[in-house]
């Protein structure tokens, strides 16, 4: 992909990053079978038997705004997709940018990024390169009259119930008014000048999320983590200019699998298979401008519901893929939802 690549931006972005195969996968010797022929086609090499047993791979072509093989860097991922979102909400908008698929399949390390010791430019992930933006159009002659100020929120869904990351993980209750306008009571909104600000506050908030134990990952992440940037005019009443929310979404395997039969994991698994449907059920609303967006259906979608509403509203869905054969059904899983969002 190079920046002539750059389509102009639309409504609703759907978009594949498939990661390269890590260590134990290439001890396993495990065969690839994802490739990224062109600007946004993908290619899975499925894994299929005959009735008498002989095996044979059928390919699986899938078409979205834009895929990123495995050599993308977090950097050009990030132009393509969440960096016209930043500008969105400087006009107005009401933006969010998600990170979709299988636990391990690199939702956090594109939107985290990589944390551990210092951020160089190429660990950076969404969150870090969407805040530096941010502030790089504060700053600039163009917005300067618009007088707009920062502020951060981080929180997490776990089982339905949002948990404030920046409040010692407060258990904070979600609000509809009768005009239908939906609050996080309580939520705690940060003031930020810089990027180091943000970056702290995620450093902080990320140290506290909710993980659990499922077969696909001991360490893999239950619940959904979203960073909200607000800009607020700096009048007295501190009006809502604009607002990005960065969704790190649970892992979308689905239960049948797991071999537990731990019930709280299938109540966790449950409710995250009713969010995610929840998810695309609002945002195919939204691309055919419905005036019924069923938002009630989950959390989720009731804390992001100013994103599915209105002219205003931009979204943005990163899927991401495992490359590895064990890992195919989830792949094909991920993509046909992917391709379930953008079709209209
Ligand atoms: P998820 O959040 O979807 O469960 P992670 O982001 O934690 O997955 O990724 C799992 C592992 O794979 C991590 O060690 C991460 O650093 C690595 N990884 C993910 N995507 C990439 C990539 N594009 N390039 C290199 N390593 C990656
Ligand atoms: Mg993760």
């Amino acid at each position: 992909l190079a920046a002539t690549d750059l389509i102009e931006p639309h409504r609703i972005c759907v978009c594949v990053r498939k990661r390269p195969l890590n260590k134990q996968e290439i001890i396993k010797k495990e065969i690839d079978v994802v490739s990224v022929p062109g600007r946004g086609s993908v290619l899975v090499h499925e894994p299929k038997q005959k009735v008498d047993l002989t095996k044979y791979l059928e390919n699986q072509v899938f078409h979205f705004d834009y895929s990123f093989d495995e050599t993308t860097t977090n950097d050009l991922v990030y132009k393509f997709t969440a960096k016209p979102l930043v500008k969105s909400i400087f006009e107005g908008c009401m933006a969010t940018c998600f990170a979709y698929g299988q636990t391990g399949s690199g939702k956090t390390h594109t939107m985290g990024g990589d944390f551990t010791g210092k951020q160089q430019n190429s660990a950076k992930g969404v969150y870090a390169l969407a805040a530096q933006d941010v502030f790089a159009y504060l700053n600039h002659r163009r917005y300067a009259n618009l007088d707009l100020s920062a502020f951060v929120s981080f929180f997490e869904i776990y089982n339905g119930k949002v948990y404030d990351l920046l409040n010692k993980k407060s258990k904070l209750r979600v609000l509809e008014d009768d005009r239908q306008q939906v609050q996080v009571v309580g939520l705690e909104e940060v003031y930020v000048t810089t990027e180091e600000d943000v970056i702290k506050m995620i450093q902080t908030g990320s140290a506290s999320r909710t993980s659990g134990q499922t077969s696909a990952n001991a360490n893999s992440s239950r619940s959904h983590a979203i960073l909200q940037i607000v800009l607020r005019r700096n009048d007295r009443a501190t009006t809502l200019h604009g607002k990005f929310s960065l969704v790190d979404l649970a892992g979308n395997e689905r239960g049948t699998d797991v071999s537990s039969n731990d019930r709280s994991t299938l109540v966790e698994t449950a409710e995250i298979n009713r969010s995610l449907l929840a998810l695309k059920e609002c945002i195919r609303s939204l691309g055919k401008n419905s005036d019924h967006i069923p938002f009630r259906m989950s959390t989720l979608t009731k804390v992001l519901r100013d994103s599915f509403i209105g002219e205003k509203s931009r979204t943005c869905m990163i899927s991401m893929v495992s490359p590895g054969m064990a890992s195919c059904e989830y792949t094909m899983n991920t993509l046909r939802y992917a391709d379930r969002v953008k079709e209209l």
